[in-house]
């Protein structure tokens, strides 16, 4: 590990200010960013603890939510407003790593988690263009069977690992954030970056800017909505494909769907391809079917992964079957 400097900050304005300095970093529960340190992925010379800064669970003017990046993730799932209004996020983040994890690991940190892929992690002659722009990429013609189907590159082929995130993509939230240059907003969907020629940088963030919140609309249809995650065992494995789905059927056809994939691209994935197809149509596992087959249409399997198509296109068919009831 390199030697840093560590000084916990008292509010926002403070955090932002110590997060200015070249190398720094914000420290959430430090489940991933300490392993990054330890492994030298990862080498702030300042860490910025921001734990301090919860904010809570808040009831916006507009009918949504308010979640302060410091909340945990053990919070954020048991809270009643979550798990009656947005049950997807309570699915998809107790779907994730292990109960003594979730206690310690923050919103802002799990969006900003960085990838499983293992050659990234392994800084002992591995080549990997996240970790060490240029140098290659040992998953192209490696161990890819957790890697990307869909919006990969030459450059970069590894999955976004969180659940949240997908369930967030779905609900179409907005982060929060504040940096040297004043406060602003984001649509969740434009957080995360497709690898493209530059996989060492993940997100749209500027150097040293906070996320602060994560808002959620009001959505009532969102009370029915589900996650499912499909892995190698049923803990501590991240998705090899999950589905994040809102869906409301009014009249046997559907009136809103949302969907969002995991375990299949460098950022969560918006089926928007899908929901497209969907939206105003009979409700029917056949019309699920078309939908799912139309969204992975463009999937661009990798040696070791061919199997993550039929699985993604099962696993949309039978969670938007769940949450549809009973269809033809
Ligand atoms: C064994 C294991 C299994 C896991 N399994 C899963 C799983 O199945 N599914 C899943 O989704 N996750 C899983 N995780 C990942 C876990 O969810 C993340 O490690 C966690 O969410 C990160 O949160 P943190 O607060 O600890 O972040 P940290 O490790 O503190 O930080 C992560 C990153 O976020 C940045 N950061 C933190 N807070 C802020 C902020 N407010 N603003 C800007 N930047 C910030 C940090 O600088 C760092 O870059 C697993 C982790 C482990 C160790
Ligand atoms: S897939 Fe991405 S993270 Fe993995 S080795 Fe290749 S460049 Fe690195």
């Amino acid at each position: 590990m390199n030697p840093f400097d560590y000084a916990r900050a008292g509010d926002v304005a403070e955090a932002v200010r110590l997060g200015a300095v070249p190398a720094a970093a914000f420290l959430g529960g430090g489940t991933n960013l300490v392993d990054l340190m330890r492994e030298t992925v990862a080498r702030p010379s300042h860490l910025v603890d921001v734990t301090g800064l919860s904010g809570g669970i808040e009831d916006t003017a507009s009918g949504g939510l308010l979640i302060g990046a410091g909340v945990t993730n053990t919070v954020f799932a048991e809270h009643i407003a979550i798990r009656t209004r947005y049950p997807v996020l309570a699915r998809a983040i107790l779907a994730g790593a292990s109960a003594q994890i979730r206690n310690m690991a923050t919103v802002g940190g799990n969006l900003l988690q960085r990838t499983r892929c293992t050659y990234f992690y392994d800084t002992d002659g591995s080549r990997c263009n996240k970790r060490a722009p240029g140098s290659g990429c040992d998953a192209i013609d490696g161990f890819n069977r957790g890697h990307a189907i869909l919006g990969a590159s030459a450059a970069c082929v590894a999955t976004h690992p969180s659940d949240l995130c997908v369930a967030l993509a779905a609900l179409d939230a907005v982060v929060h954030l504040r940096g040297a240059g004043g406060v602003r907003t984001l649509p969740f969907a434009e957080l995360h970056r497709l690898p493209g020629d530059h996989p060492e940088i993940d997100t749209v963030l500027q150097p040293g800017e906070l996320i602060t919140a994560v808002e959620l609309p009001a959505l009532p249809s969102a009370a029915r909505s589900t996650y499912r995650k499909v892995r190698d065992r049923s803990s501590y494995a991240f998705a090899l494909v999950s589905v994040a789905a809102v869906l409301d059927v009014k009249d046997g056809r559907i009136a809103d769907i949302r969907l969002a994939l995991g375990g299949v691209a460098h950022k969560p994935w918006r089926a928007t391809r899908a929901e497209a197809l969907l939206r105003g149509r009979p409700a029917s596992a056949q019309a699920f079917r078309d939908a799912a087959i139309a969204e992975l249409a463009d999937a661009k399997p990798l040696s070791n992964n061919g199997f993550k198509v039929p699985l993604a296109t099962r696993t949309i068919v039978a969670v938007l079957g769940e949450l549809a009831g009973a269809v033809a």
